[in-house]
């Protein structure tokens, strides 16, 4: 059965569901991602999304009171005569592949949600775009679009927001009549993103504009430098993004530089153009953007260090007395679905000869079940072996169990051996912020090296006294290596070098 379509106009309010699936996928990580996983970090429905993306509500509880959806919400108050309809929100943290039966009770969740809406002119979905789904071919968010569209009048329009770290696909951007992006790495912009695309897609579906798009696909898996939006090489590029946005009939500009840890065999680096009915504009600015963010593509990544190396050099560097060198485990990032059940870097300490007062957050489950009812203060003879399935080195330790910790930052106790402090977790570990240190009453001020599992977020709360940051690699789910090695259908940077973006772009969009 098709939806009705109302026009919106002549007094009536136009009707536009919102909703959210949303998820970074990791495709080398053990831990596959459930409904439980979901339903634990954010779902909601209904009424009780409709208050939770309200601004007195708390839309993604502990990591932003206003997201996308609030954005969005914003727009239509601000553009008023819109009866906005709240379907269904499901968002989990990064980590392995979605399961299969996950994804049908996401897509099921928002279906029922949208049959029961009634008649509606659009929908607004917040998605990610690297989302990885067990056994499923080609883009998930391509699928969740179709799925959404199948329930819809033909003339009703679609909107969808993404991640800048979304890999976008044919069959994706095709079915989208408005495509925006984050515009900030690390990413605190949700809410102007959902502000965006609301706004751009409230305009469209009263007849103010016709947007018309236009895209690129460019070869690139990795590249850009750190890819921070406020440091060069992108600075400039989203410098001239929003410059671009000012000229005469351009609604959008957005740029993509891809999650490159998916199961995808079609990764790249995008821009997305939308201007109002012009499609030769369209098509100039794309092609503009697409050189911009190609130059700036050819700034190579950090250099990573080996463990050992990584040691020997905080040993000895000179910011060690101001506080702790940060060791970044590049192999093994939390923030974009790795389990941070790596040992490599325990291993490193323990044959190090130098005496370095560490702190490593581990992920090992099973070792901290045996913990757990255990009084602090006992010694144990212990091994550490990390995320099951990880296939770790197994380090021995004998460890006093010195502290325990159960918040909003997972469970966790604090085993001391020698001068390393390791936080053996039950949950993947996220220590962005001190914090995570100090309910186990350990000042990390103190320390000599600190083990971080998130690329650049942490420098924030860690800015007074963490000087020098060393990239490690270490061979985990987002392993640089195996993204080289993985195949991708088309020859792409850094694995290759190529002088121009176009055949690239010709092959990823045919
Ligand atoms: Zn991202």
């Amino acid at each position: 059965m098709k939806l009705g379509r109302t026009l919106g106009r002549g007094g009536r309010p136009l009707r536009i569901g919102y909703g959210r699936i949303f998820h970074e996928g990791c495709a080398d990580s053990p831990v596959p991602t459930t409904e439980a996983d979901f339903r634990r970090m954010h779902h909601l429905e209904g009424a009780e999304l409709e208050a939770a993306a309200g601004l007195r509500g708390t839309e993604l509880k502990s990591f932003f009171p206003h997201a996308e959806l609030t954005g969005f919400l914003q727009a239509s108050r601000a553009a008023g005569g819109v009866d906005a309809v709240p379907l269904s929100s499901s968002l989990a943290v990064p980590s392995g592949p979605v399961t299969r039966e996950c994804f049908e009770w996401l897509l099921e969740r928002l279906t029922t949600r949208l049959r029961e809406a009634g008649p509606l002119d659009g929908v607004y979905l917040a998605l990610h775009g690297s989302m990885d789904v067990v056994g499923l071919e080609g883009s998930p968010e391509a699928e969740i679009v179709r799925r959404v569209r199948a329930l819809l009048a033909p003339e009703a329009m679609v909107a969808a927001s993404f991640d800048l770290h979304g890999n976008m696909t044919p069959a994706l951007v095709e079915q989208l009549d408005v495509l925006v992006a984050y515009r900030t790495n690390p990413h605190w912009d949700l809410a102007p993103t959902g502000f965006r695309a609301g706004n751009r897609l409230i305009r469209a579906l009263r007849g103010h504009v016709t947007p018309v798009k236009a895209w690129r696909k460019l070869p690139v898996v990795l590249g850009g430098g750190m890819t921070i939006d406020f440091v060069s090489p992108m600075r400039a590029v989203f410098r001239a993004m929003r410059a671009m946005e000012q000229r005469p009939g351009v609604l959008a500009t957005s740029l993509f530089m891809v999650h490159p840890f998916t199961s995808s065999r079609e990764l790249g680096w995008s821009v997305h153009v939308l201007t109002d009915g012009d499609q030769s504009l369209a098509e100039r600015v794309a092609d503009e953007l697409a050189d911009l963010a190609w130059q700036a593509s050819e700034t190579p990544i950090p250099e990573f260090y080996s463990a050992d190396d990584a040691l020997a050099r905080a040993a000895t560097s000179p910011w060690r007395r101001l506080g702790p060198v940060t060791l970044v485990d590049t192999d093994d990032i939390v923030g974009a679905g790795a389990p941070g059940g790596s040992t490599r870097i325990l291993e490193a300490l323990v044959r190090s000869p130098r005496p370095l007062r560490a702190l490593i957050p581990i992920h090992d489950p099973a070792l901290y079940a045996t913990l757990d009812g255990e009084a602090l203060g006992s010694v144990h003879d212990v091994v550490v072996r990390g995320t099951p399935g990880y296939a770790q080195p197994e380090i021995a330790l004998r460890a006093k169990l010195v502290a325990r910790s159960d918040s909003e930052l997972g469970r966790r106790v604090l085993l001391a051996a020698g001068e390393a402090h390791v936080a053996i977790c039950a949950e993947p570990p996220l220590p962005i912020h001190p914090r995570f240190w100090a309910e186990l009453e350990v000042d990390v001020r103190a320390a000599d090296v600190m083990v971080q599992k998130n690329f650049f977020h942490y420098r924030i709360f860690h800015l007074g006294y963490s000087f020098e940051h060393i990239p490690v690699t270490t061979s985990g789910a987002t392993s640089v290596r195996r993204v080289l090695e993985r195949a991708q259908r088309v020859p792409v940077r850094p694995s290759m070098t190529l002088t121009d973006w176009r055949e690239g772009d010709r092959a990823l969009r045919s």
